[in-house]
């Protein structure tokens, strides 16, 4: 490839994001950081890849509006003429148990986790079919794939995630563009943050491996499935869970 591969990180200011970020991130690549409302730690890893010599810029988008993602897409094309590499990253939970829960709650989970990465992704899958190249990742949870009591909103989200992966997999197999998703378990980051000692000590109890994981666990298998080695992988979620999805 002649050009800089273009890629979008979505909610790439912290967490699991900028560890992406920094993974994907090389000479041969300019990477847009995505954030919603914060732009203090996109800026500063922009800063950080610069120093290192890799291209990278912040873009601002509230993923709970879905003009914003269309034009976020829009903006990056009319500025680089392409996107090659899209992960759906961003992601927010409003957990309660479904008989308290407000149909705000579940709307606002559903529009971030669900919506946003429908239209990047076929905004993006416009670009990748015409260059008959391309890699999506999204990133789901292994909550997608077992449910869990509390997060009936963001398990939806993510079990649609896994599904939708599945489903443009099928209609871009034919272009050269690969679409996967990636399941992480329990990974030490602000999400996880706010959980109670009780609450954490029940999920160690489930992990086989007994311990967190960490955001260049899944920054790892992302990097995988962007690069040439991952030609031929598609439609797939891979459980980044210390054996949590056995
Ligand atoms: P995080 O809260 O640190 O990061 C989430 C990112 O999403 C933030 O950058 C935030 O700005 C962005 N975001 C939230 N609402 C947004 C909105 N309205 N518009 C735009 N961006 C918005 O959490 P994280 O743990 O780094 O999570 C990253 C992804 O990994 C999420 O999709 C999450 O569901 C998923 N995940 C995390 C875990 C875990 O244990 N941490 C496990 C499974 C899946």
């Amino acid at each position: 490839m002649s050009k800089k591969q273009v890629v979008l990180v979505t909610g790439a200011g912290r967490g699991i994001g900028k560890a992406i970020v920094r993974a994907l991130a090389s000479p041969t690549r300019f990477v847009y950081i995505h954030y919603s409302t914060s732009a203090d730690g996109a800026s500063a890893l922009a800063e950080e890849l610069a120093r290192e010599g890799k291209e990278a810029r912040t873009v601002q988008a509230d993923l709970s509006d879905p003009a914003a993602a269309k034009n976020m897409i829009a903006e990056i094309v009319d500025e680089s003429g392409q996107l090659d590499i899209l992960v759906n990253n961003a992601g927010l939970t409003r957990d309660q148990l479904t008989v308290r829960m407000t149909d705000e709650d579940y709307d606002a989970v559903i529009q971030v986790n669900q919506t946003a990465p429908f239209i990047l992704m076929r905004e993006a899958a416009k670009i990748m079919m015409r260059k008959r190249w391309g890699r999506i990742i999204n990133i789901s949870s292994v909550v997608g794939l077992k449910g869990n009591a509390g997060q009936i909103n963001y398990a939806a989200s993510k079990a649609a995630v896994i599904a939708m992966t599945k489903s443009l997999a099928r209609e871009l197999a034919g272009r050269s563009v690969t679409v996967n998703s990636v399941a992480p378990g329990f990974i030490e980051t602000d999400m996880t943050a706010v959980l109670s000692e009780k609450v954490r000590t029940q999920y160690l109890d489930t992990i086989p491996m007994h311990r967190l994981g960490k955001p260049e666990d899944v920054a790892a298998i992302v990097d995988f499935l962007a690069s040439e080695k991952a030609n031929y992988i598609t439609g797939q979620t891979i459980s980044v869970d210390g054996g949590m999805n056995l």
